[in-house]
């Protein structure tokens, strides 16, 4: 339902949480966040309110600089810690979120369950770690083209958010559910919407409908779904949430 996606200079799991907070008016049931460490990606996720989540963060926060978060509102699976985002693969070492419904989610699982990929959740999300992480291995570890590779064998409405331990960057994309990117200084932002972004830009990229977006801390690079490079005007926003 809500998304954050941050890579900077500053705390990520900061930037998550406030951003998250800004997109509660969305409605959801469980709240996630994954932070890039130097090793591995540290996931953290509750079912209920933002502040279980943070509660568990206080005591134990997660350091970093590059990170992805969500509130998740069930379409496929109860609403319970498992089943909330973010999703990893067995590895631990390739991490995504999900907005929206993988519509042959479950062609797909068989699919990958025949090649030995073992899921966690039962949600329709997780198909797109095991689907990606596949794409992965086949490109060498090429991030972006991997999630490209996936999304030509998905149906349905998606934002999501995808990171590697292994790249110091974010790779998303949209089809119906909405993303909008920041631009800031030495670091930039993803969010579902506006509010979670204007604490820390008013520079906005608002994605189109089938755009895939690649985040590094000092720029982007938006392609479409054929890996064509496309031009994002960037906007101001004047209006204060
Ligand atoms: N369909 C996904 C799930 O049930 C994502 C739901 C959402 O958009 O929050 O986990």
């Amino acid at each position: 339902c809500g998304i954050v996606g941050y890579i900077g200079m500053r705390d990520a799991q900061d930037v998550l949480l406030s951003g998250l907070a800004k997109l509660e008016y969305r409605g959801y049931d469980s709240a996630g966040v994954a932070v890039r460490g130097v090793e591995q990606i540290e996931v953290r996720k509750k079912a209920g309110k933002l502040a279980n989540l943070q509660g568990e963060l206080s005591g134990a926060p997660l350091p970093g600089t590059l990170g992805i978060g969500h509130t998740r509102w069930a379409t496929h699976g109860l609403p319970n810690d498992t089943n909330a985002h973010p999703h990893a693969t067995e590895d631990g070492r390739l991490v995504i979120i999900h907005n929206g419904i993988i519509e042959n989610y479950l062609s797909l699982k068989a699919g990958l369950r025949e090649r030995g990929h073992v899921f966690r959740s039962e949600t329709d999300s997780e198909v797109l770690a095991h689907l990606i992480e596949e794409k992965y291995d086949l490109t060498g570890g090429d991030l972006y083209e991997s999630v490209r590779l996936a999304l030509g064998e998905v149906r349905g409405a998606y934002g999501i958010v995808v990171t590697h331990v292994d790249h110091r960057e974010i790779v998303a994309a949209r089809t119906v559910s909405p993303l909008v990117m920041g631009v800031g200084e030495g670091e930039m932002f993803l969010a579902s919407d506006v509010p979670a972004l204007l604490p820390y830009t008013r520079r906005m990229v608002f994605l189109h409908d089938g755009d895939m977006v690649v985040l590094h801390d000092d720029g982007f690079r938006v392609t479409d779904l054929q890996g064509n490079t496309l031009t994002r005007s960037i906007d101001t926003i004047e209006w204060d949430a």
